[in-house]
């Protein structure tokens, strides 16, 4: 019977780890889950609910209540090719990936409350193993113990522009990427409730100077031979 691994990525904002994991899910049948989509949903749901980050107290009665309420599934659907985020039971992708909840994000995923909310409910999902996790804190605290690790680097200007030509936000421009991904990089980095930082036993892919297809075929070359020891 062959065995089952966990793979966690981890990386800056927009580095092309959402991409690899999916095209990892795909390749290797293995579960995709995006651990951003996650945070930005509950980001959305602040926001909707008035909290922003002039009134963001997570010790609030209000905030409180709309963390411990709070109900999100992910799943990709590899059909439609569409992620689908399920958040107290309807799907909000159309919503996450705005300007203004890209803007709040890092600064709802500092709380300690939002993290071990959601700390708690991707170990779960990882403990049935077969998963592939992204995000930043997946090999350093949420699966610390998967098989294999990889940390995304990337430069910020190529980050930057990749991100722009994918964003379906008319109002989005160049400029206003670039902040927000400097500004999410040090958040994420600089936060005191698991920081972004390569695990010890990570394997960093640079993504700068090489193409997706690279980038993959990086990737698959060092699972395969993974599986290979594993089975
Ligand atoms: O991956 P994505 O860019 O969609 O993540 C959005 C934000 O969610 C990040 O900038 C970060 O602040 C937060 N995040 C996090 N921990 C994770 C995944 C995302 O803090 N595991």
């Amino acid at each position: 019977m062959e065995k089952k691994i966990n793979i966690a990525i981890d990386g800056y904002s927009s580095s092309g780890k959402s991409s690899l994991a999916r095209a990892i899910s795909k390749e290797f049948k293995m579960k995709y889950i995006d651990t951003g989509a996650m945070y930005r949903s509950i980001t959305y749901l602040l926001l909707k609910n008035s909290i922003d980050s002039s009134n963001f107290v997570e010790s609030e009665k209000k905030v409180d209540e709309l963390i411990n309420n709070c109900k999100i599934e992910y799943n990709y659907n590899f059909k439609k090719n569409i992620s689908e985020t399920i958040l107290n039971g309807a799907r909000c992708d159309e919503h996450i990936r705005k300007n203004y909840v890209s803007e709040f994000v890092s600064i709802v995923s500092k709380s300690k409350k939002v993290r071990d909310f959601m700390i708690a409910k991707q170990k779960k999902i990882a403990s049935n193993k077969n998963v592939v996790m992204d995000g930043r804190d997946i090999g350093t605290v949420v699966i610390c113990d998967a098989e294999i690790k990889f940390f995304i680097e990337a430069d910020l200007h190529i980050r930057a522009k990749r991100r722009f030509d994918q964003a379906q936000d008319e109002s989005l421009t160049i400029k206003k990427v670039i902040e927000n991904l400097n500004f999410r990089d040090k958040e994420d980095m600089l936060r005191e409730n698991s920081p972004l930082k390569k695990a010890k036993d990570s394997i960093v892919l640079n993504n700068t100077n090489i193409n997706f297809e690279q980038l993959k075929n990086q990737a698959f070359n060092i699972i395969r031979k993974k599986n290979e020891n594993h089975n």
